[in-house]
């Protein structure tokens, strides 16, 4: 969890231009919900699905198609069943 967070190169939000915070999650590229609502909201139809089709699966890595949110993480119920299963296996191993 924590490697995602680290102190990053200077950068400035894709859509207002205004300087991110040096600490910052490594996917970040606006300041704000805000900006990143106005960003996509900016976009075609076409370029949303591109956005949306680039989304990959936690538990099979496999793109996942007609994600209706951009925070989906798993291809269907199914696979995030079986990945939370696998985690529990693993930690439970290690305890
Ligand atoms: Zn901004
Ligand atoms: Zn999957």
């Amino acid at each position: 969890m924590k490697a995602y967070y680290a102190e990053q190169e200077p950068g400035w939000c894709a859509w207002c231009g205004e300087a991110l915070p040096e600490i910052r999650h490594w996917r970040t590229t606006f300041c704000d919900k805000t900006c990143s609502n106005a960003y996509f909201n900016s976009l075609t139809a076409d370029a949303r699905a591109d956005v949306r089709a680039t989304l990959a699966c936690r538990g099979c890595g496999k793109t996942i198609r007609d994600a209706k949110r951009q925070d989906r993480q798993f291809c269907d119920a199914a696979c995030r069943r079986r990945t939370a299963q696998q985690s529990a296996f693993t930690c439970d191993r290690a305890a």
